[in-house]
Order: structure tokens, then C-alpha cells, then sequence
């Protein structure tokens, strides 16, 4: 029986009637990609309406059998997080920040009308699935545990409230790289005809919906042989916000950096929130403040601009080397990585793989 080491909460521990085999998890381990290769174990628990959160339990990843009439399946209340689990440079295992992840996973909650979940009880899912499944994680250079905590009205009822019964779970992808290609800078689309979020909606939750309605700007810009959309707000058509899943900063040439303030339309990134931190320990001047996509287009041809970064859990930070839009295109600098780009970068993952020193209390050991 596992139990959660600081928690009340007990996880039952079923057994695996067959993991993967060892040479066949480890040549897939080889190549991992991302988002399609997945462990052998996942965390599962229970809420009612009257009980609150139960029968906690670690078992074999399985398919889930749900009623055709299943809430979420209608109305897409549903949450998620997203966060890696590293080995460390000593072959240590640990999270990166993830009571920041239990933390937002239940303001993301509070939105969709979800229960919140205690804090610990969330970090020890993580933990556990951690351990059963240590042997999955990527040979490659880069490569991580990806975790997917996730919750899900569960209740059978078409009626339009909130639902009275919830499944948690959490499953583990071993990552490679994010972007196929491993590219060193990604040029961007500016989504003129759709937005991803608007005043008092749901933009700053983690939930399904807000990716399903950024498929269709996400695949334009495919099509137009981008790798990634950009939104803009949702009111005037004009200031920069964000990534379909990643928050954006603009580094100026008199070492001043600039990100779209939160404010309920943008995802408080936790990758946004550390480059913050790490930005002003290089000296540097960080303003959360409105940029435009003409101030944006100006100070990138004037030369005042020198780089544009993108930045989230799964690809940690990436430069944006072009963008594209109605009205044209411009290049970022040189089009490429810039220096303090690489810089934040290496220091951010660093600390994560243990060979930068961690002074914010940042990294949780697995023991
Ligand atoms: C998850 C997410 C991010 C990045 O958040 P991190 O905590 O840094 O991974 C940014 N934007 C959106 C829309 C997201 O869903």
C-alpha cells in the first residue's frame, strides 16, 4: 500500500497485471516526441457532492468507461495542469514548483465551478505516479517526465450546473523536445479574425475549452507555415497577449523587458513568473505592461526590439525569430536566438536539472 507521505490521504496501490516490457519502454524511450507515448501507471481519485475527495488510488493506465450522457462530455467542464518531472544531474528525481500548479489548478477550478482539491493531496498524486513509473523517463538530451493532472465532471446529467461528481487523474508522457523540428527560433501567426480570450471569461483557467476554441487559429497558422499562433486582446484588436499555450516577453535594447500583464485574459504561466524573477537577478527591468502589435512591429524594424521569447512547462523558453500577419511579416533580430534569450534559458533549466544553484526554494526533491 502507498501512502502519501505528509497527507492523510492514502493512495491504494493496485497492482499491474502487465507493464510494458523493459526493452520495449526503453526503446520508445529513446525517441520519445511529445504528448504520445505515455507510462504504465496513473493516479485516480474520486469527488461527491457530500463525500468530497475519495478512493485515492494508483494502478495500471487504463481507459476510463463513462456514460454517453457524462457532463463533460457536454459542456466541457474540465481543468488541467501541466508540469515536468526532471532527473536531476546526480540521478535525482523532483518537481519543478508544483504547489504553484496545485495552487492554480484550484483558481482554475474555482472558474469552471469545479471543487478544489487540498494543496498536498495534489502534490503527492504527482509524487506517486513519480515513483511508480522512475524507470520511464527519456534517455535524450532535454527529455522529461510530462505530468497531466486533470479533472473532469464526471456526473451522467444534462441539466446545465455544476456537476456533482468529479474524477482526478494524472498520467505521465515521457517528452523529448516540444517543437518537432528542435528548432532554434519559431516564427509566429497574429490572429487577426479570432481571440482566445475575453474580459470575464476563461482565459486565465486551465481548461479544455480554451484550447478547443484556439484549434482553428492554431491550424491557420500552420497552414500559412507558422509554427504557432499569437493572440491579440479581445476589446481593441491591438495589444499582444499570448501564445495558445505560452506567455511572451519583449527584450529591449536598453536591457528593459516587457510582458502582457495578467489580468484575467492571459494564463499565469509559472515559466512566466520564474523568467520573471530570474530577468531581475541579471539587472534587468521587467514591465507587465500593454505592448502593442504596432509598437511591436516598429521597435522590431527600428532595431529598438532585440528579441521576442516565448515561454511554458513543456517548451520551457523559445525564441520567436519571425512573425507574420495581414499586414506582413518582420524579423526579430537576427531571426534567431538572442543572447539573453539563451541566457534565461540555460539558467531557468539549470536550476531545474540540479546544475545551477536553486536559491528560491524552487526545486522539490523526490525521495
Ligand atoms: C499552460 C499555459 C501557459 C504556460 O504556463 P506554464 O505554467 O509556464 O507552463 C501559457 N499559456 C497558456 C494558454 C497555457 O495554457
Amino acid at each position: 500500500m502507498a501512502s502519501a507521505a505528509d497527507s492523510n490521504f492514502t493512495f491504494a496501490s493496485l497492482p499491474h497485471p502487465a507493464p510494458v516490457p523493459s526493452d520495449t519502454r526503453d526503446q520508445a524511450l529513446a525517441n520519445p516526441g511529445f504528448g504520445t507515448l505515455f507510462s504504465d501507471h496513473m493516479v485516480m481519485i474520486e469527488w461527491d457532492a457530500g463525500i468530497g475527495w475519495h478512493d485515492g488510488r494508483i494502478g495500471p493506465r487504463e481507459p476510463i468507461a463513462l456514460d454517453p450522457a457524462t457532463a463533460v462530455l457536454h459542456y466541457a467542464q474540465e481543468i488541467f495542469e501541466g508540469l515536468k518531472a526532471y532527473r536531476l544531474s546526480d540521478g535525482s528525481m523532483a518537481l519543478f514548483r508544483p504547489e504553484e500548479n496545485a495552487r492554480r489548478f484550484n483558481r482554475s477550478a474555482e472558474r469552471l465551478a469545479m471543487p478544489e482539491m487540498p494543496e498536498d493531496m495534489f502534490i503527492n498524486a504527482c509524487l506517486e505516479l513519480v515513483k511508480a513509473d522512475k524507470d520511464w523517463f527519456p534517455s535524450v538530451e532535454g527529455g522529461s517526465l510530462y505530468l497531466r493532472p486533470f479533472m473532469f465532471a464526471s456526473e451522467p446529467f444534462l441539466g446545465v450546473r455544476p456537476a456533482k461528481q468529479y474524477k482526478f487523474l494524472v498520467i505521465a508522457s515521457p517528452a523529448g523536445n516540444y517543437f518537432k523540428s528542435g528548432a532554434p527560433a519559431v516564427s509566429i501567426w497574429v490572429s487577426s479574425d479570432y481571440t482566445r480570450a475575453a474580459p470575464g471569461g476563461t482565459g486565465a483557467a486551465k481548461c479544455g475549452g480554451n484550447y478547443a476554441a484556439s484549434l482553428v487559429p492554431q491550424a491557420e497558422a500552420i497552414e500559412r507555415g507558422h509554427d504557432q499562433v499569437v493572440f491579440l486582446d479581445a476589446a481593441e484588436h491591438k495589444w499582444i497577449e499570448e501564445l495558445g499555450g505560452m506567455n511572451l516577453f519583449f527584450v529591449m535594447d536598453d536591457g528593459t523587458i516587457i510582458t502582457p500583464p495578467l489580468g484575467g485574459t492571459i494564463l499565469p504561466g509559472i515559466t512566466r513568473n520564474s523568467i520573471i524573477t530570474l530577468a531581475q537577478e541579471e539587472g534587468l527591468t521587467v514591465r507587465e505592461e500593454r505592448y502593442s502589435l504596432d509598437q511591436w512591429r516598429d521597435d522590431a524594424n527600428s532595431g529598438k526590439l532585440v528579441e521576442t521569447f516565448a515561454c511554458g512547462t513543456a517548451a520551457v523558453v523559445t525564441a520567436v525569430g519571425r512573425v507574420a500577419s495581414h499586414d506582413g511579416e518582420f524579423t526579430i533580430g537576427s531571426g534567431g536566438p538572442g543572447q539573453l534569450t539563451t541566457k534565461l534559458r540555460e539558467k531557468l533549466v539549470g536550476i531545474q536539472r540540479g546544475t545551477v544553484e536553486d536559491t528560491h526554494g524552487w526545486v522539490k526533491h523526490i525521495d
